[in-house]
């Protein structure tokens, strides 16, 4: 590009008198500029003296550079309009300025052979000869061609900018960053300035100059490094005295919400990639933290000790752009007398550095007294599909979890509930009472995840040694050898029997029954209980054809009692 280049600019608000300006300075001829408001036409005749006003058409017809300092949303229209009237010519480069959009609003001048452009100086414009100045040295984004690249270079360099090469993709973003920075930080200082103003302090703006600016000056320059303050200290009492001191105020309150979330956000950027989930004990502190963060919430609930079944829960619905909770704990309710309550391994240390690797954000794992502050008086009753087997074998059971499962999604309302097909019986009841009480969410149940020998992962495997780990695996065979005998055609009667007879062959393992149920239902088909009992099954059903149902079991294994499943697809009737 030669100096004495013909550059033509449209629109005369903050922007285009600036661009013009240094352009000319730097050796351009600007053949024209346009101006639709007297205003404009006002800051023409001052930044620009001589340079023709001239109607849109004529700044298009007379320029072999044009620029468009419109706003964002006339650019594509004015590039239509030009193109259509002839001041968009074949060969002609046209450049924006905006930073939010890239070349889409040039479409109809590339489509003609023109030069599109998008240059975004990041910068303030005040419309005044001071923007002259301050473009020197000041980034451009630019979003071009790379045949245009060489173009847009040097137009950045006439301008005195320092060049910032940006994807059309990564344009929205770019600007998101920008103004996160620049009007966010606005809004913050007026906030914390009416915070001081409400303390007495006079003249806010200059008591919190010099710590401002060496935060900002230290934000940029080294980043979270730089922070100061309780929150990086540690200092939960000097954070919590803040909000308090804020929400006492009905006037601050927008302020107290801004505050809670800044220090949610400062001590998430405090730790990085990794981000520790926030280990929350009482509904109050869980109450805040899900109204600070407003995206739809995915919840998995576990009883803790965790292993891999359950980090897969928490990874069907991890980085689904939604928060991720988990719930740790051991629900009195749903163990009967005489169950492993107290035994029940409690290792909240580990889960939550597990549970740090997956891309948890909030561990809620209250004390009893904190989901039960006295003995429940209305309780959720389950259906039909909590008397047989588990419920049979353990009463109350069902009606315990259900009554820690709603209490839970009340207070969490997750958009999102995820479940182990482990505990295939619990599934079926959680999800007949999200049907039933029109719970708003939606479930979704993850597939077992075992062991290399096939075991199925569950808490309770802590109690087995090495030698009962082994005999356990018998579960998982047998249930193979039963959906082996379903696949061959035989009947739901014989699946069941098959397993019962490979597992009364197992050493160390006591089977307390076997069965085969409708996965939509839980009504049981086929069923073996050792001639104990019937387990709360009264008629045994008859399975659609083509219909998903289960098999399973139970079985006491050395201190542990173990359940397993497997799905599977009925061929004909049972
Ligand atoms: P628990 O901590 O035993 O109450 O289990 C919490 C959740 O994890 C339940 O939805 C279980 O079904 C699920 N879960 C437990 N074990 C496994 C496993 N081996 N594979 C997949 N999910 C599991």
């Amino acid at each position: 590009m030669s100096a004495g280049v013909r550059v033509g600019v449209i629109g005369m608000g903050n922007v285009g008198p600036a661009i013009a300006s240094s352009l000319r300075a730097a050796g351009a001829r600007i053949v024209g500029v346009s101006a639709r408001s007297a205003a404009a036409r006002d800051r023409a005749d001052a930044m620009l003296p001589g340079v023709p006003l001239l109607t849109e058409d004529e700044v298009g017809r007379q320029a072999e550079i044009l620029f468009l300092a419109v706003p964002d949303g006339q650019i594509q229209a004015v590039t239509e309009h030009l193109v259509a009237s002839g001041g968009i010519r074949p060969g002609m480069v046209v450049a924006h300025l905006s930073g939010a959009v890239g070349l889409d609003p040039l479409a109809a001048a590339s489509a003609i052979g023109a030069i599109p452009l998008a240059l975004h100086p990041a910068m303030t414009f005040s419309g005044t000869s001071l923007d002259v100045r301050r473009l020197q040295g000041c980034p451009i984004a630019y979003t071009s061609s790379e045949l245009a690249r060489p173009v847009a270079l040097a137009l950045i360099e006439y301008l005195g900018g320092v060049p910032l090469r940006l994807d059309e993709a990564d344009r929205p973003r770019y600007h998101a960053g920008l103004a996160h920075a620049a009007n966010h930080l606005v809004t913050l200082l007026v906030q914390a300035q009416d915070v001081l103003e409400s303390a007495g302090v006079d003249g806010p703006g200059e008591a919190m100059r010099p710590l401002v600016e060496a935060a900002v000056e230290r934000a940029l320059t080294e980043g979270i490094d730089g922070l100061t303050g309780p929150v990086v200290r540690g200092d939960d009492a000097t954070v919590n005295a803040h909000i308090a001191s804020l929400e006492a105020d009905p006037e601050l309150r927008d302020v107290a919400r801004t505050y809670r979330s800044l220090v949610q956000a400062t001590r998430v950027a405090l730790k990085g990639d990794s981000a520790e989930p926030l280990v929350l004990h009482t509904r109050e502190q869980l109450r805040r933290a899900l109204e600070d963060d407003p995206r739809p919430t995915s919840l998995v609930m576990t009883m803790g000790a965790l292993h891999a079944g359950h980090l897969s829960l928490v990874k069907l619905v991890a980085r689904s752009g939604h928060k991720v909770v988990v719930t740790i704990f051991v629900n009195p309710e749903q163990f009967g007398e005489g169950e492993d309550f107290d035994s029940y391994p409690r290792t909240l240390e580990e889960d939550v550095a597990a549970l740090a690797e997956v891309g948890v954000d909030i561990v809620y794992a209250p004390p009893v007294s904190e989901v039960y502050p006295h003995p429940s008086r209305i309780h959720i009753t389950p259906g039909p599909a909590s008397t047989t087997l588990e419920g049979a074998l353990r009463p109350g059971h069902f009606a315990g979890v259900l009554q820690v499962v709603g209490k839970m999604m009340n207070l969490i309302r997750p958009r999102v509930a995820v479940f182990g097909q482990k505990d295939a019986q619990q599934f079926v009841n959680i999800r007949q009472m999200v049907e039933d009480l029109d719970l708003p969410l939606e479930l979704v149940q993850a597939p077992i995840v075992r062991d290399e020998d096939g075991l199925a992962l569950s808490s309770r495997n802590a109690y087995l040694s090495d030698q009962e780990k082994v005999q356990a695996l018998a579960l998982n065979r047998a249930l193979e050898l039963g959906r082996e005998v379903l696949d061959g055609g035989g009947s739901g009667e014989e699946a069941v029997t098959k397993i019962a007879d490979h597992l009364a062959a197992s050493p160390g393992v006591e089977a307390q029954y076997v069965a085969l149920a409708a996965a939509d239902s839980f009504e049981v088909a086929a069923l073996w209980t050792g001639g104990s009992s019937s387990l709360g099954v009264e008629n045994l059903t008859v399975l659609q054809p083509g219909s998903e149902a289960y098999l399973l079991v139970a079985a006491q294994v050395g201190p542990a009692r173990l359940i397993d499943n497997v799905t599977v697809r009925v061929k004909a009737d049972d």
